[in-house]
């Protein structure tokens, strides 16, 4: 019973958001979006809970291909950071910006960004790159963030100001060249920088809302300083460089922590806990 009470409570979560979206818009896709992304979180939890190896990735998957195939491409929605703000400006409240506010700018400060450890379609294909540790340490080029950003919001308030004719066309085909471009960066960068994640610390533009919000994040990685001995081994699994021995806000690389728990995992002392 212990076992199922993580992933009945995130189920209930989901399902709260699920119904409240659902009856305050009207429209029953989010009760069925909400439950299915609910059912896939909390499928992932108890599989990690029975020691399932691959449980973080049944998650990745499971989420990361819904968003990606189905409402990306079949339902033609830009869940992309262009998506955010062509819906933004042409005062849309629907499932992109309602994406955007749940899991990228007001959900992480509840679950930091709990989305790129377990839902984004981007890292669930590099995370199967073989550079699972960064080897070398971080290089100082993370304001390629605000770059990438600030073209994402200059190239979808162009679309407006110039009154560019058929612009959700232009929104779609910039969902796939946009995913295309992010696999092919990511790629890259993985191979160049010998490490998974480099897309996520120097070229995400999302971050730029992930990271200032998951600072404040309720659920964060804790260390029992009675019980750790400063091995370091925690630090070495770590693909995202946090220093989570540190239980301040401001440990090193604080807000780039993406819940994997493979610190928690790897800690002889079982000193670190979510
Ligand atoms: S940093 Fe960007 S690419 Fe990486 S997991 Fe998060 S949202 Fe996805
Ligand atoms: S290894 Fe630990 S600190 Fe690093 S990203 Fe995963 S959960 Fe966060
Ligand atoms: S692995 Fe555990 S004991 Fe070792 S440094 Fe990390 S928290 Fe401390």
């Amino acid at each position: 019973m212990k076992k199922l009470a993580a992933p009945l409570i995130m189920l209930a979560i989901f399902e709260t958001v699920a119904i409240t979206l659902w009856l305050a818009l009207d429209n029953i896709f989010y009760l069925f979006n909400f439950t299915y992304i609910g059912i896939c979180i909390a499928l992932g939890l108890f599989l990690y809970s029975v020691h399932f190896r691959y449980a973080r990735l049944v998650v990745q998957l499971g989420v990361g291909l819904y968003m990606l195939l189905y409402l990306g491409f079949i339902d033609g929605e830009n869940m992309q950071i262009e998506g955010f703000w062509f819906y933004l400006f042409s005062g849309v409240f629907e499932a992109a910006t309602i994406h955007y506010a749940v899991a990228k700018i007001f959900g992480p400060l509840i679950f930091g960004r709990g989305w790129c450890g377990y839902a984004c379609w981007t890292a669930m294909i590099l995370d199967l790159l073989p550079f699972k540790q960064p080897s070398a340490p971080r290089k100082r080029i993370g304001w390629i963030r605000y770059v990438t950003f600030a073209v994402s919001l200059i190239f979808v308030a162009a679309l407006f100001l110039l009154q560019i004719p058929n612009t959700a066309g232009i929104i779609f085909w910039a969902f796939i060249i946009g995913n295309i471009l992010y696999y092919v960066f990511g790629i890259i960068l993985a191979i160049a920088f010998k490490d998974n994640r480099a897309f996520c610390k120097y070229l995400c533009p999302v971050t730029v809302f992930l990271k200032p919000m998951s600072y404040f994040s309720l659920m964060r990685i804790k260390c029992n300083d009675e019980k750790c001995v400063s091995c370091g081994k925690c630090r070495k699994v770590c693909p995202m460089n946090v220093d989570m021995t540190d239980n301040s806000r401001k440990r090193a690389n604080g807000t780039e922590c993406i819940l994997c728990l493979k610190c928690v995992d790897s800690c002889p002392q079982k000193a670190l806990k979510l």
